[in-house]
């Protein structure tokens, strides 16, 4: 449950990542503070809003199209749309996948990208039909636009699906590390918003939220057609234990909210919440694995591509010919982005301009 703003605020612990040394956040102490809406559970069975406008808040009903207070900026104002099933995890014949990844709050880049390549519209509704669109997960984190994106996405979900099409909203290391409350890498604007409301970071998007509730019910693998995605990669040592992409769904859909050290005191939930894990793993970008590895892997899941990001790259990449595709295309910087698009079987890498070339496959790995 929630704790105290103090401890929100508080460091947690030593940051031992080398990727994100270069990475600190950015201030925005000098603008107009708007934030939210957080969406919670009340006690009379229904849910209320908070807003923060001007770094005053204000608390509305939540039900049905939310309406933003007077003076608060441009913040979402989402249809609520519960309860959220758990979708499969496996999908074949889909004529028509989009996919990228790492937004980290990123806003303004996620919507351009998305707009050029008309995934959605120029009012941010869904316009791609029945495709499927894939977020491979780090939502969260960095950027100062965190709701924002989080919204964008909660209300594409319904759009999506309303229009025979699907958004496969996958789990990454900053979904899990915010939900177990490591907070090392919220925007500083977020301890602001935190110590308004009362809570910590971690129990805005608890299971009493709307946003906590939605993201609970996702997936951190999915299988479409013949392409794996995730996060981070899959190991060969997943070879050696005994799961399945379901399976593997499940856990990280029970365990999320565990405690750090629960999770490693158990081998299975060690592999799967850490390091070598799918959402960590960065092992298809420092030159470990042979040709002969990548096949057992695509061979083991029957598929012919694995999809990932997590490890940042200047654009969509392509690897092992094209058996391990890159998609995360530095948008955490916030100064443009790519996106993957793959129609009847055909891989392309699209453009920050919306243009569209054939991924061809590097030769030698990018620097890591
Ligand atoms: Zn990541």
């Amino acid at each position: 449950m929630a704790a105290t703003a103090n401890e929100a605020t508080k460091s947690n612990g030593q940051d031992n990542a080398k990727d994100y040394a270069t990475d600190a956040a950015p201030s925005h102490a000098s603008e107009v503070f708007h934030d939210g809406p957080y969406v919670f559970d009340n006690q009379s069975g229904g849910a209320d809003a908070l807003w923060i406008c001007a770094r005053t808040l204000i608390k509305t009903a939540a039900e049905g199209q939310l309406k933003r207070p007077e003076n608060c900026g441009e913040l979402p104002q989402p249809l609520l749309h519960a309860p959220y099933a758990t979708d499969a995890d496996s999908f074949s014949k889909v004529r028509h996948v989009v996919a990228l990844s790492d937004v980290h709050g990123q806003f303004d880049v996620l919507v351009k990208l998305l707009r050029a390549h008309k995934v959605i519209d120029d009012n941010n509704r869904w316009a791609l039909g029945d495709a499927h669109l894939v977020m491979t997960g780090d939502m969260f984190d960095r950027g100062h636009q965190i709701n924002e994106v989080l919204w964008l996405m909660y209300e594409l979900d319904k759009q999506a699906r309303d229009a025979g099409g699907m958004l496969h909203l996958l789990m990454g290391n900053h979904e899990q590390m915010v939900l177990q409350g490591d907070l090392r890498y919220i925007n500083e604007r977020y301890k602001t918003s935190s110590e308004l409301i009362g809570r910590s970071y971690d129990a805005l998007y608890d299971r009493d939220t709307e946003i906590g509730k939605w993201l609970r019910s996702k997936h951190t693998i999915v299988k479409i057609n013949d392409m794996l995605f995730m996060h981070g990669g899959i190991s060969p040592d997943w070879l050696e234990k005994d799961l399945s992409i379901s399976k593997a769904n499940d856990l990280y859909r029970k365990h999320i909210d565990d405690e750090r050290d629960a999770l490693k005191a158990d081998p299975l939930l060690s592999f799967l919440f850490f390091k070598g894990g799918p959402t960590w793993y960065r092992g298809y970008f420092k030159g470990e694995l042979s040709e002969s590895q990548i096949d057992a892997l695509l061979k083991h899941f029957g598929v012919n591509h694995i999809v990932v990001g997590h490890t940042s790259q200047e654009r969509v990449l392509g690897l092992y010919n094209n058996r391990i595709i890159a998609i995360d295309s530095s948008i955490k910087n916030g100064k443009s982005g790519e996106l993957l698009w793959v129609e009847d079987g055909k891989l392309e890498r699209g453009h920050y301009d919306g243009k569209r070339e054939p991924l061809v496959s590097e030769k030698a790995l990018p620097p890591y």
